[in-house]
């Protein structure tokens, strides 16, 4: 309670200096980070009072989590929420919660505990290419020999400081091993990492570069459904043959489980037989349209009691087959010729 003053300078210096080293580690670290940080500290933030009462679970898409059983601290807490948050992002240093709610109590909360924070520090670490010989023979200046010293002291959990002045020691270490090894800042966020292949990139913002191309290709197939993939490479560079197959069979799968198995007339049916026979418009003919929905009836949503119907009682033969070749489905019209 009256120890507030007392620990709130050693928890600022602690913030300045640990940013350094989680920075270099990638910003979904840091950010993972900052969390884990404020919800350890949530006694410290909020004070006893609050802190007995209240028993924070963990953070989700920032909202924080908590679990009380005494209505009267849910209804304080709602009050005391904008204060809440406030104190929280300020500890941390950025957003990281917008609203505070009450959940069911955790089997395991990630929070208020230093234990877990610790265990959480020791598992990412543990993580890190180790270079183990070359690193324990690494030596720091005497400059970054005395910041890790500050780390550790900065802690008012000794075991956690101690920790984090290893981990921090260690980092500097393996710096300079990946410098010496040809490692460069990863072109999105800066965390060292191995120069091939190029661009170089660290494992985090490469899946997301990875799932942000994968995006893109989804877009231009929605608005183009009938585009091949040269056509889409243009909008999209970085689009292989490849990924915009694997992109077309994902939004045929999606988009068909959103079709009836009666329907052959509205956009959605249209679009998909565009995207699944790679079709424009101009030749979206009855027997085009029935002979695709025919080949996905499987995937297409079916009533209950649906039974497949013959083959043949779908798709035309002779004249009326002849006919429907080219003839533009009903549904084609509803696209202008753009
Ligand atoms: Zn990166």
């Amino acid at each position: 309670m009256a120890n507030d003053t007392k620990r709130t300078p050693w928890l600022e210096k602690a913030e300045t200096i640990i940013p350094r080293w989680v920075k270099s580690k990638g910003t979904e670290f840091e950010l993972e980070y900052r969390k884990r940080w404020v919800l350890t500290y949530w006694r410290d933030i909020v004070g006893d009072v609050i802190a007995q009462h209240v028993e924070l679970m963990g953070i989700r898409k920032k909202t924080l989590l908590y679990y009380s059983s005494s209505p009267a601290w849910n209804n304080e807490m709602r009050l005391l929420m904008p204060q809440i948050v406030d104190k929280m992002n300020r500890f941390a240093g950025c957003e990281i919660i917008r609203e505070v709610r009450l959940t069911h109590r955790w089997e395991k909360p990630e929070a208020g505990d230093v234990l877990a924070f610790r265990a959480w520090l020791r598992q990412e670490d543990s993580k890190v290419p180790d270079f183990r010989k070359e690193r324990e023979q690494t030596l720091l200046t005497s400059e970054e020999e005395d910041s890790a010293k500050a780390l550790s002291a900065s802690s008012a959990d000794d075991d956690l400081g101690n920790l984090l002045g290893q981990i921090y020691r260690k980092n500097l270490q393996l710096r300079k091993v990946k410098s010496q090894h040809g490692w460069v800042p990863c072109s999105d966020c800066g965390t060292l990492t191995e120069p091939k292949p190029k661009p170089a990139l660290c494992p985090a913002c490469r899946s997301k570069r990875a799932a942000n191309l994968r995006a893109a290709i989804r877009q231009v197939l929605i608005d183009m459904p009938w585009a091949r993939p040269p056509e889409v490479a243009e909008y999209v560079p970085g689009a292989t043959p490849k990924l915009v197959s694997e992109q077309r069979a994902l939004l045929v799968q999606k988009l068909a489980a959103e079709v009836d198995v009666n329907d052959k007339t509205s956009l959605k049916a249209m679009q998909l037989v565009m995207l699944y026979r790679v079709l424009p418009p101009s030749q979206l003919t009855e027997d085009a349209v029935d002979r695709a929905l025919y080949a996905l009836r499987f995937d297409l949503h079916r009533p209950k009691d649906y039974v497949a119907p013959k083959r043949y009682s779908v798709i035309k033969r002779g004249k009326e087959g002849e006919a429907a070749r080219k003839t533009l489905s009903p549904g084609a019209k509803a696209f202008d010729k753009k």
